[in-house]
């Protein structure tokens, strides 16, 4: 049965389009579980009915004209009760439908198992039996309910992309496909979607009819032509290596280069439409399935010749290709894993957006984005990257969503948005130089988060006072190996000028989770609660004390460095890194540089630091919570798992609770509090923190007029009475629901960008 499934599901994501898919699913169920009929329904979400969409075993001609409604038939009943149903005398039971215009006979048994794709059911799968013999067994209705559970995805993922959106019946109307994503970068881009691949991955390779059939072929051909140069020069500089036998196998590959196997019928499906990259790729799909399938074990394995040979020769066609590459005047950039090199391949002013359907919001390509102020969504779950291409497109970088194809009505919302964005920008810029400071004079710091040097000069744009989180991570990032100390220091250097005489907050190196190093991989089952932050720098003091003597040396004459803690979950740890820190500060001193010791501060970013926040505040000069990791581990949610981010909550109350618990306990402690989490940059979030005594906010610097705009319309005491308000409620939704209503009575409706594109999109018909 599992070889099956295999075979089904591998066949499957191979289909052109989700007509083809259904109908491969139908087909293999059918000789499989050896029944008279096997069909699926699929749910008209417009229409609320069932619409027969393949079948194998009842009349063709049916399909897409029958129909039921929601709750009707057994169909309806499935798809309701969202639990398999199954009968051996199906017409004795009061809900069955009998259709004439399936041509069917009537069947007695049955059994239809629903397709359901994130709570939600698509439809449902049916199989039916004359014979009043049949009872499907309960290994029968598990195997069902299998192939229904791992199809769901790939049906979800290509009748939302598939140009005719599903059942027939819709396809006249408009719908505004959405998928979910993180935010990577915030801002409204709206564009025309262009994939970029990475080189030779048949996955992402398009569904792309030929302009120029000859030009096709020509360019097939030139490609098959140097994998055999390849091929044969690797087969003569092994030959010495291997016995002839084994030589032989290269005469093999190059056979099947010939015009009358593979490559013969490339290149009648190019002839017959297909570009040279997705007549390559059907084939050679076909060719790995029909492969893999085989029972022996020997063939099985020359799938993966034959795999390796379309690699070779798709990375010929797409090496000639991206020479001509021409970009849309506005590109949304889409990619499986988006590179800072492909965002250097578009022209700046053609690019709008960016799309990574890999990745999260700490990836280094989201963190350039935010530098360059380009919205951009990252992680999107089992979307079809090969779908994404050449659409027209929004991203909504606010909520994390990307919209295809969108209807007219949601364009023109979108263009007012980007609209009223430009204008609230504008109007922000009289607020640049003025304090923030609400209206009975309490005075708050609002600090950025920076990275790059793009940063810098953003932050500056925007009036940041002094920065309270210095990701050091990035110039890591972008190295192919460890920053020396003299390059790191020119790095921080760059930063504590910019800023000086404003504070400079550098938090020492935090890799792991999911930040990276290509030249120092972390491979961990489970890399948030793993190796991460002050873990990886305290086992390798090499590393930590080469960035303490290039952030101290950077600072003479400017003393405006503090250094950071991150993910500290023990004193211990604190007092380790401040035995470094003192001893290199010394020892700097001792070289001659007249440096001063620079204040030292922990981040409260995993919920055992939120309990010893005395023990911690009695041993530093500051705190800074990292709501963004706080929220993920209080809620066990992974912050960049678009599967749970509807889960992922910053106005949780549990994490409410626990930041005014940080508050509470540092009162007194003398040192000072800040937040450098997301939640610091949202509005609502700001309000609600300098209620509960926070110092200092720190954000992206695109928020930071907007959150200052608002401190500055509020009193403190009206804050404080809100945060009351809030700190009663028990639930995250009541919470938004509350503040955005606060806000909104109190007159700053133009800032709530998040809620009101998510209001929006939830009204709309999706
Ligand atoms: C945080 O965790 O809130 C934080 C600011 O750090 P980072 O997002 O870099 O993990
Ligand atoms: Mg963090």
């Amino acid at each position: 049965m599992l070889a099956t499934l295999r075979g089904i599901v591998q066949e499957v994501n191979a289909a052109a389009d989700l007509n083809e898919a259904l109908q491969l699913i139908v087909d293999r169920v059918q000789s499989s579980m050896q029944t008279d009929v096997c069909s699926i329904y699929l749910l008209d979400s417009v229409e609320n009915r069932y619409v027969l969409m393949a079948t194998k075993g009842l009349n063709l001609d049916a399909v897409g004209q029958v129909s039921l409604g929601y709750s009707e038939g057994l169909v309806g009943l499935v798809g309701v009760r969202q639990e398999p149903i199954n009968l051996e005398h199906a017409q004795n039971h009061h809900r069955y439908r009998y259709f004439p215009e399936t041509g069917e006979e009537r069947y007695e048994s049955f059994l239809g198992v629903p397709i359901i794709h994130h709570k939600k059911v698509l439809g449902v799968i049916v199989v039916q039996q004359a014979s009043n013999s049949r009872h499907f067994d309960e290994g029968e209705e598990a195997f069902l309910v299998t192939v229904s559970a791992q199809l769901a995805g790939i049906i979800a993922h290509s009748e939302a992309t598939s140009a005719f959106v599903g059942p027939s019946l819709i396809s006249s109307k408009e719908q505004d496909l959405v998928f979910k994503g993180v935010a990577g970068s915030p801002g409204v881009a709206i564009g025309q979607s262009m994939v970029m691949f990475p080189p030779a991955d048949f996955d992402s390779v398009p569904e792309r009819t030929s302009d120029d059939i000859d030009a096709d072929l020509a360019l097939f051909d030139g490609a098959i032509e140097s994998v055999r140069v390849d091929i044969s020069k690797v087969g003569e500089r092994l030959a010495e290596q291997l016995r002839p036998e084994e030589q032989a196998l290269f005469d093999v590959y190059i056979g099947m280069l010939d015009d009358k196997a593979l490559a013969g019928e490339v290149q009648n499906k190019i002839k017959a439409g297909s570009c040279a990259q997705t007549a390559l790729k059907h084939v050679i799909k076909d060719y790995a399935s029909h492969f893999e399938m085989m029972s022996d074990a020997y063939l099985r394995e020359r799938a993966v010749d034959i795999k390796d040979l379309g690699r070779r020769i798709l990375s010929y066609l797409q090496e000639r290709e991206t020479q001509t590459l021409n970009f849309p005047e506005r590109t949304v950039l889409v990619s499986d894993e988006l590179t800072p090199t492909m965002l250097g391949e578009v022209p700046r002013e053609n690019l709008v957006g960016l799309v990574s359907i890999k990745g999260s919001g700490s990836s280094h390509v989201a963190i350039l984005a935010r530098a360059m102020g380009i919205p951009t969504v990252m992680g999107l779950v089992d979307v079809p990257l090969s779908k994404l291409d050449r659409c027209e497109m929004v991203v909504d970088g606010y909520n994390g969503d990307i919209l295809i194809s969108p209807s007219a009505e949601m364009q023109a919302h979108y263009a007012t948005v980007l609209n009223e964005d430009k204008e609230l920008d504008e109007d922000l810029k009289e607020i640049i130089e003025l304090p923030c400071e609400t209206t009975d004079g309490h005075r708050i710091h609002s600090w950025v988060n920076t990275g790059l040097m793009a940063d810098v000069v953003r932050s500056l744009d925007h009036g940041a006072e002094g920065v309270g989180l210095y990701r050091t991570e990035v110039p890591f990032m972008i190295n192919e190996r460890f920053p020396s100390e003299y390059e790191q220091m020119l790095y921080y250097r760059e930063q504590l000028e910019a800023f000086a005489p404003n504070q400079v907050t550098m938090r020492t190196l935090d890799i792991g989770g999911d930040k990276a190093l290509t030249y120092f991989p972390i491979e961990e089952e489970n890399p948030f609660l793993g190796w991460r932050g002050i873990r990886v720098t305290l086992d390798h003091p090499e590393i930590f004390l080469v960035q303490m003597r290039a952030m101290l040396k950077a600072s003479q004459g400017l003393n405006n460095l503090r250094i950071m803690l991150p993910m500290v979950s023990s004193v211990n740890e604190v007092e380790e890194a401040l035995h470094l820190i003192y001893r290199e500060y010394h020892e700097v001193r001792a070289e001659g540089y007249q440096v001063n010791m620079p204040q030292v501060g922990v981040m409260v970013e995993v919920p055992a630091a939120v309990y010893q926040v005395r023990e911690l505040a009695e041993r530093v000069d500051f705190l800074s919570v990292g709501s963004n990791d706080l929220t993920q581990y209080l809620l066990a949610v992974d912050r960049n798992n678009p599967r749970v981010a509807p889960l992922y909550h910053s106005f949780h109350p549990a994490v409410l609770q626990a930041l005014y618990k940080i508050a509470q306990d540092s009162k007194g402690m003398h040192v000072q509090l800040s937040i450098c989490g997301e939640l610091a940059g949202d509005p609502a979030g700001a309000l609600l923190l300098m209620a509960m005594g926070y110092d200092a906010l720190s954000m992206n610097a695109s928020n930071l007029l907007r959150v200052k705009a608002v401190l500055r319309g509020v009193s403190l005491e009206w804050a404080q009475d809100l945060l009351k308000e809030v700190l009663m409620l028990d639930s995250s939704y009541i919470v938004e629901s509350t503040l955005t209503l606060a806000l909104k009575e109190a007159g700053f409706d133009r800032f709530l960008r998040r809620s009101r594109l998510a209001e929006v999109k939830s009204s709309a018909a999706l």
